[in-house]
């Protein structure tokens, strides 16, 4: 069989993932994903005719892999769309948000230093629309989607859902590993490891870096929990929707069974990531073997008393308006919008809170202003003192770390023929690519964009 793979996004990048893998007279492509950090408008053009390509495998729901799915159906497509249950019920909620981003950023379009106004790139009927094309395969099954072409998803550990793609192309497997978690988060597995793959796709967001534990980063969240329960105040977290905020919860819930520390109330105040958490416990095949052994015992690590969400404007005010001590989730995760504002805005000038930043902050957000230690931020535009503390907590990154991608390579049986380092800033791809040829002395590049690699049959 005749293959190849080219490579339309994600490459010495993080975002738009996007691999097309010619197998025979078959175009799959793997995943479609939102270019992010560029004008938004820039995401109305494929580098591939969408009328060309027969079917989609996604590996997991954030928008860097699947944003672009209601586009291609409206460009043409006509395929289906592969990936686990937990991706496509984590997937609707995105693209619908998606639909709300998209209709402010088009508005404040820019061209040629003139203001325009362009259409969204797509609107809700669109993303409903493509949902009835998403056919679910269950981790470990074996699906053909073509006579001579299967596919499996294995666990990537990253996100609920998540998976690693392996494509068997009349004998020759290419194996992508979309997004790869750490090991030892809680709630999901950790990823499966790759037992045989002719080629390799692999992530390298974190190729040339090494996280703090994890269990020492549950340590310090617990330590300003404490903090503000015996001083007073409140704990905003601004959080990511997705994975960040039930991790969270999760280790919350532990200390207090274990009662470390005094139980508290705890507020999940962001619509979205009340949704994700729903379709979490809607989920448990994707659990590891302690969640789903505190189920069995009648004990939801993701509802507990103290625990409430927060779904309405009303509901949010009210904790807004509240003196009470708690711990508030709140979005965005970067504090670019939504009902985190309104809760910076009443607490960073209290100087018993603590603003806990847990993600990362990219440049030209207001949660990196505050990383990096702002003596006032403007919000809604006021000018906002601050006197609470702001403090960041590393480690309870969503991908593993160097050591952890080079131990997932290292740990195939028999080593790929070739391996593309995708999904990471230009520098950490690049340092991951040598990384891998120096220690497991393989084939390994960052792939040039929109190349043809052909692969040999094997
Ligand atoms: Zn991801």
């Amino acid at each position: 069989m005749d293959l190849s793979v080219s490579f339309h996004g994600a490459v010495a990048r993080t975002t738009g993932s996007a691999h097309l893998i010619r197998a025979g007279n078959k175009r799959i492509l793997l995943d479609c994903g939102l270019i992010q950090g560029i004008p938004h408008h820039y995401n109305q053009n494929f580098s591939f005719d969408p009328k060309s390509i027969d079917d989609i495998v996604l590996s997991h729901a954030h928008l860097d892999h699947s944003g672009r799915i209601p586009l291609m159906f409206k460009q043409g497509f006509e395929g289906n769309i592969y990936c686990t249950a937990a991706t496509k019920d984590l997937v609707k909620v995105l693209l619908l948000d998606a639909v709300k981003i998209s209709r402010i950023k088009m508005k404040k379009t820019r061209i040629g230093g003139r203001r325009v106004s362009l259409d969204p790139l797509y609107v809700e009927k669109d993303v409903y629309n493509a949902l009835k094309h998403f056919i679910t395969v269950p981790y470990h099954q074996v699906k053909n989607i073509d006579r001579k072409i299967s596919l499996k998803f294995i666990d990537a550990g990253h996100i609920l859902g998540s998976a690693q793609v392996i494509l068997d192309c009349d004998g020759t497997i290419i194996t992508f590993t979309g997004d790869l978690g750490q090991n030892g988060m809680p709630l999901i597995r950790n990823p499966d490891p790759i037992k045989k793959t002719h080629y390799l796709i692999t992530e390298s967001t974190y190729g040339n870096r090494i996280h703090p534990p994890m269990g020492k980063a549950a340590q310090e969240l617990i330590q300003y929990a404490k903090h503000i329960y015996d001083e007073g105040g409140k704990l905003i977290v601004p959080s990511f929707a997705i994975g960040r905020t039930q991790t969270l919860i999760y280790f919350l819930n532990e200390t207090f069974e274990k009662e470390e520390i005094d139980k508290m109330p705890v507020y999940i105040d962001s619509p979205m990531a009340i949704d994700a958490t729903e379709i979490y416990i809607k989920h448990p095949e994707c659990f590891d073997k302690e969640t789903l052994k505190l189920l069995k015992s009648g004990d939801n690590p993701l509802m507990f008393p103290e625990l409430s969400f927060s779904k309405t404007h009303r509901d949010s005010r009210s904790i807004l308006k509240g003196w009470e001590t708690c711990v508030v989730f709140a979005g965005s995760g970067m504090c670019t919008g939504g009902r985190v504002l309104s809760h910076l805005i009443n607490e960073l000038p209290t100087r018993k809170s603590i603003v806990l930043l847990v993600g990362f902050q990219a440049k030209g957000t207001l949660g990196r202003e505050l990383y990096e230690g702002a003596k006032s931020v403007k919000i809604y535009n006021k000018e906002i003192k601050i006197r609470a503390k702001v403090k960041s907590i590393g480690g309870f990154s969503a991908h593993a770390d160097r050591r952890e991608l080079i131990d997932h390579i290292a740990k195939i049986r028999k080593k790929p023929a070739k391996t593309f380092v995708v999904h990471g800033e230009a520098q950490q791809s690049l340092t991951f690519a040598a990384n891998i040829r120096n220690t497991l002395r393989i084939w390994a590049r960052v792939p040039e964009y929109k190349k043809e690699y052909r692969l040999k049959p094997l």
